[in-house]
C-alpha cells in the first residue's frame, strides 16, 4: 500500500488498526487507491524532472544570448575603431583620396585633398580643369564604371587655395560601398616637388647658375638649331680682360660680379631672340638673329659700349673692366658649327691684339687664317701650361764688383712643355705680351719669387730677388695691391724684392704706369729699369721713374772691350744713374776683363755667364767666386 495512503488511513482508523482485517472489498478500493497515489507519485517526478530541463535550457539559452550580445557588442566597437583608423590613415597620408558615386558626385574626400585645395566640390569633373582631355576622361570614366576599364591613370595640374600649381598623378579604379553600390576611388600623388626638382635639373642643365643665362649646352645646342634651319646671324665671342687679375686681386665675389653685370649688360643690349651664353670662366657668346655685315658693326659698338664697365667696389673705388670681341658671320664664314667657333674665337684674339675693350669681324680675305692660329695654338699652350703649373724659376746671381759679394738674384722664367723640355721666355713672353697674358705670367713668378724667399730667409737674411715685371702689368693690373697681398701673404719684408720692368715698348700709358711705380716705391720695393739702351728706353724715364737700378743692354757690355764707343756710353750713362741716384748693372758679363773695365767706367754690378748662368737653384757665393776664378781667396 501506498506510504501516504497507509498513513492517512492511521490518522482515521486508529494508530492500531489492523489492515488485514479490511474486507476484501475495502482491500480492493484501497489497493486502487494506492495505485492511482503510484501513478500520481510517478506524474508528479516526471513533472518535476521536466521542468528541471526546461529550466536548465532556458539558463543555457540565457547564457548563449548574453554571450553573443557581448560579442556583438565587441564587434561593433572594433568596427568602430577600424573605422576611425581608416579615416585617420586615409587623411594622413600625403595624398589626395576622393570618392565619388555611379552619378560623379563627390562622396568623401581626404585631409589632404580639402586642406590643400581649400574648395568644396561636389562634382567630380569640376575637380579636374577643363581641357582638351576631359572628354577622354569622361568616357574612360564610363568604362570604369561599366567594368569595362580596371583603372585609369591621369597626371593633371591643380591649384592650390594659394594658386600654385600642383602637379597630381591620379589612379581612378572601381570599388563597392557597404551596400554594394560602385565606388569610383581615386587617388593622386603630389609629384609638384619631384617635378619642380626635374625642373631645377633641366634648367642647370642649360643655364649659368651665376649669371642665369645659357650655358655651353644650350649655345651649343642654339647655335647647331640655327645653322641646321639655314638662318642668317652671327656668332659673337666675348672675352673678359685680365679676368684672372681681377680675381686674383680682388676676390672671387668681385670677380662674379663682374660676370654677373656682363650677363645683364648682354641682357639688356640683346633682343629676345639673340641668344646669350656663358661658355667658362671668363667667355660669352651671343648668337644674334638676321644680321648681316651691314648693320654688324652698329650691334658690335653698341655691345662694346655697354659691356666696356666698371663696378664699385665695397671701399667705394671703381673697378673698371673691358671686353675683346670676336665675330664671325653665318652662313657667309661658315655653314659649319665647328669652323664658325674656330673664326669667331680667332677674331676675339685679333680683337685682343689691336687693344682693350676692341672688337674685330672675322674677315677670310685680310684676316690671316695661318698666323691667327699659330698666336690661337700659342695663348692656348700658355693658357695650359699656367693652368697645369708647367712653369719653373732659374735664378741668377748678379754680383756686386767692387767687393765680389752677391748683390742679389734674378728670377728667369721657364717653360715646361707637354714632352718634359725646358721652353726659355723668348719663345713665349712676347707672345704672352701680345695676347694679354703677361700679367698671369707675372703674377705666377711673383707668388713663386715671395714662396721662394718666405723659405730661403730664415737661413739666408740678406737674400734678395728681382722680378721681371711687363710693362702691360703695370699699365692694366693693379701691381701695388698685389704686391701688398703677397708680401702679407709670405711675411716677406718688402725690400728682399726688386721689380725689374722689362718691355717698356709696351707702354702707352706712360702715366699710369708711372703712377703705379711711385706707389710700389712707397710700399719700400726696390725698382729696376731692365735692357736700357735699346728699343724704346728714354732718358726721360731715367728722370720720372723711382728706380733704384738701371740694367744696361746686354749688346753694350758684349762688345764693350772692342767698342770705344760702347764704352763711352757705358761710362756716361753710369755717371748720369749715379747722378740720378741710382746704381747701374751690366748684363752679359762674359770674361774678367769685362768685369774690371765696367768697375773703372763705373758699374756697379755685373750679371752674366762668366759670372754664374741661370739655375734652378740660388748659386752661393763660393760657386760664383769658382766661376769668376777667385776659388782661391
Ligand atoms: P732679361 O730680363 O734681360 O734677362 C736676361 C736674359 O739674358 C736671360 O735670358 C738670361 O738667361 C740671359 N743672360 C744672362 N747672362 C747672359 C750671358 O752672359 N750670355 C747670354 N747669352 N745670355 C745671358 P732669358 O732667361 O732667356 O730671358 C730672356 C728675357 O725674357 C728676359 O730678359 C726678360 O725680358 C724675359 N723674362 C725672363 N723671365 C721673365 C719673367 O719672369 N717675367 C717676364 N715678364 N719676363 C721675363
Ligand atoms: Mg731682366
Ligand atoms: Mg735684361
Amino acid at each position: 500500500m501506498h506510504k501516504l495512503l497507509a498513513r492517512q488511513l492511521k490518522k482515521s482508523f486508529g494508530k492500531n488498526c489492523d489492515f488485514n482485517t479490511f474486507s476484501d472489498e475495502l482491500d480492493g478500493l484501497f489497493e486502487s487507491i494506492s495505485d492511482a497515489y503510484e501513478d500520481y507519485d510517478h506524474d508528479r517526478k516526471i513533472l518535476e524532472l521536466t521542468l528541471e530541463k526546461n529550466s536548465y535550457e532556458l539558463t543555457t539559452a540565457n547564457r548563449l544570448i548574453s554571450d553573443q550580445n557581448d560579442s556583438l557588442i565587441h564587434q561593433l566597437k572594433t568596427l568602430s575603431r577600424s573605422r576611425a583608423f581608416l579615416t585617420r590613415l586615409i587623411d594622413s597620408v600625403h595624398m589626395f583620396i576622393v570618392t565619388s558615386n555611379a552619378n560623379l558626385e563627390v562622396i568623401t574626400v581626404n585631409k589632404k585633398f580639402s586642406g590643400s585645395l581649400n574648395k568644396t566640390y561636389h562634382h567630380f569633373l569640376d575637380i579636374f580643369p577643363e581641357n582638351d582631355l576631359t572628354e577622354k576622361f569622361r568616357g574612360e570614366l564610363q568604362s570604369l564604371l561599366s567594368n569595362k576599364l580596371e583603372v585609369i591613370h591621369n597626371d593633371m595640374e591643380l591649384k592650390d587655395s594659394l594658386n600654385n600649381v600642383l602637379y597630381i598623378s591620379w589612379s581612378h579604379t572601381l570599388v563597392e560601398d557597404e551596400q554594394g553600390n560602385p565606388i569610383i576611388l581615386s587617388i593622386g600623388s603630389d609629384l609638384t616637388k619631384r617635378k619642380e626638382a626635374e625642373d631645377a635639373l633641366h634648367w642647370l642643365a642649360h643655364h649659368d647658375p651665376l649669371t642665369l643665362i645659357g650655358n655651353r649646352r644650350s649655345f651649343q645646342y642654339s647655335l647647331q638649331h640655327m645653322l641646321s634651319s639655314n638662318s642668317q646671324g652671327a656668332l659673337v665671342f666675348i672675352d673678359v680682360n685680365h679676368f684672372k687679375q681681377i680675381n686674383d686681386f680682388y676676390g672671387h665675389s668681385v670677380g662674379d660680379l663682374v660676370l654677373i653685370n656682363i650677363a645683364n649688360a648682354l641682357k639688356k643690349v640683346t633682343r629676345s631672340n639673340d641668344v646669350i651664353s656663358r661658355l667658362s670662366g671668363d667667355e660669352f657668346t651671343v648668337i644674334l638673329c638676321r644680321v648681316n655685315s651691314e648693320v654688324i658693326s652698329l650691334v658690335l659698338d653698341k655691345l662694346v659700349t655697354a659691356l666696356n664697365s666698371h663696378i664699385i667696389l665695397e671701399d667705394g673705388s671703381k673697378l673698371e673692366y673691358s671686353v675683346s670681341i670676336g665675330v664671325s658671320l653665318f652662313p657667309e664664314h661658315a655653314h659649319q658649327q665647328e669652323q664658325l667657333i674656330i673664326n669667331a674665337d680667332l677674331a676675339m684674339y685679333k680683337a685682343k691684339k689691336k687693344g682693350l675693350g676692341r672688337w674685330h669681324l672675322f674677315s677670310p680675305e685680310t684676316d690671316d687664317f695661318s698666323s691667327l692660329q699659330t698666336d690661337n695654338l700659342q695663348m692656348r699652350s700658355i693658357k695650359n701650361a699656367l693652368e697645369e703649373n708647367r712653369y719653373q724659376l732659374n735664378y741668377q746671381p748678379i754680383l756686386k764688383l767692387q767687393d765680389k759679394t752677391i748683390s742679389h738674384y734674378e728670377a728667369l722664367i721657364r717653360q715646361i712643355d707637354e714632352n718634359g723640355n725646358l721652353v726659355y721666355p723668348g719663345s713665349f713672353i712676347p707672345a704672352a705680351e701680345r695676347m694679354g697674358l703677361i700679367q698671369d705670367i707675372d703674377e705666377w713668378v711673383l707668388e713663386h719669387v715671395l714662396k721662394c724667399l718666405a723659405r730661403e730667409l730664415p737661413s739666408r737674411p740678406e737674400l734678395v730677388i728681382t722680378v721681371n715685371i711687363s710693362a702691360p702689368t703695370l699699365q692694366e693690373g693693379d701691381l701695388p695691391r698685389l704686391l701688398v697681398k703677397l708680401l702679407e701673404k709670405y711675411q716677406v719684408p718688402c725690400n728682399h724684392l726688386i721689380i725689374e720692368l722689362t718691355e717698356t715698348a709696351y707702354i702707352d700709358n706712360f702715366e699710369e704706369v708711372l703712377r703705379n711705380l711711385t706707389e710700389i716705391d712707397a710700399l719700400g720695393v726696390r725698382i729696376a729699369l731692365d735692357d736700357f739702351g735699346v728699343g724704346f728706353s728714354s732718358f726721360s724715364y731715367l728722370k720720372r721713374m723711382p728706380l733704384s737700378y738701371v740694367k744696361l743692354d746686354g749688346s753694350y757690355v758684349k762688345t764693350l772691350l772692342q767698342s770705344h764707343e760702347d764704352q763711352v756710353f757705358v761710362e756716361s750713362l753710369s755717371n748720369m744713374v749715379q747722378a740720378f741716384g741710382m746704381k747701374t748693372i751690366a748684363e752679359f758679363v762674359g770674361d774678367q776683363a769685362t768685369c774690371n773695365r765696367l768697375l773703372e767706367l763705373g758699374v756697379t754690378y755685373g750679371q752674366g755667364y762668366f759670372i754664374g748662368k741661370p739655375q734652378p737653384y740660388l748659386a752661393t757665393i763660393d760657386e760664383v767666386r769658382k766661376n769668376i776664378g777667385m776659388c782661391e781667396q
